[in-house]
């Protein structure tokens, strides 16, 4: 059974990390970004969500992104989120990799999470440099379109996520790679590994020899070269891993 080889190979862990997707978090009620369905449905995502757009218009951007950011605050962690913590507590994982910007998976009680997106728990000024938390501004967004910085007044208070058109941020880029060298499981899930360079981390891994294993909802590009491959919701799959390592 690939659910058993799963939690062999995570039992023996030592040095595995995990790269996660949205897929994890639309169990936790936050749609996907790609795919029918969305919020974002409405909007092109890729124009939207891309850093001209925002720097053209702040206000268009805030009212695109208000309901998703509205639904993201409030979510909470599902136990797929939990049952990573557990493996990292248990040492199974030495790291979170993850494409969300939604902090549950710091909610559940994971440790080292590398954000390759950034996170949308922050805002931050782009006129002073000034950061604030998200929550403070997704309050103001009923009074205030577009939000103004607290501290300078002005009207380019941006979330702390990687838009379309922009960089990921260097070190934790630096950090994923560093920790994909040296994994000997690579755990993909709710990932469909299909932005890049997020889904250099896996490749990477594989080849410097960490056996990997894919969760996801759908068949992913690097399936082929995968120990074990699980089609399946990462909300179920992951505790009965837990589970079968504990017992
Ligand atoms: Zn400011």
């Amino acid at each position: 059974m690939t659910v058993e080889r799963a939690a062999e190979l995570l039992s023996s862990a030592r040095r595995g990390i995990a790269l996660t997707g949205a897929g994890i978090s639309v169990e936790s009620g936050i749609p996907a970004f790609r795919g029918a369905g969305g919020l974002w449905s409405k909007f092109d995502p890729v124009k939207v969500a891309s850093i001209e757009f925002f720097m053209a218009d702040p206000s268009a951007y805030w009212r695109a992104a208000k309901e998703r950011g509205r639904v993201t605050l409030e979510a909470k962690p599902n136990p797929g989120h939990r049952a990573l913590a557990a493996l990292e507590a248990d040492g199974h994982l030495k790291a979170v990799v993850t494409q969300n910007t939604d902090g549950l998976h710091q909610d559940s009680g994971s440790l080292c999470v590398i954000e390759l997106h950034g996170s949308g728990r922050t805002v931050t000024c782009l006129d002073c440099g000034a950061a604030e938390p998200r929550a403070g501004v997704q309050a103001r967004l009923e009074s205030e379109m577009p939000p103004r910085c607290r501290v300078c007044g002005g009207g380019h208070l941006k979330p702390a996520v990687v838009l379309f058109g922009e960089p990921l941020p260097r070190e934790a880029m630096r950090q994923a790679i560093e920790l994909a060298r040296q994994a000997d499981v690579m755990l993909v899930v709710g990932s469909s590994l299909v932005v890049y360079p997020a889904a250099d981390v896996p490749v990477i891994a594989a080849r410097s020899g960490a056996r990997l294993i894919i969760v996801n909802a759908e068949p992913t590009p690097l399936d082929e070269i995968a120990d074990v491959v699980i089609c399946g919701r990462s909300g179920e799959v992951l505790p009965e891993v837990v589970r079968l390592i504990g017992a």
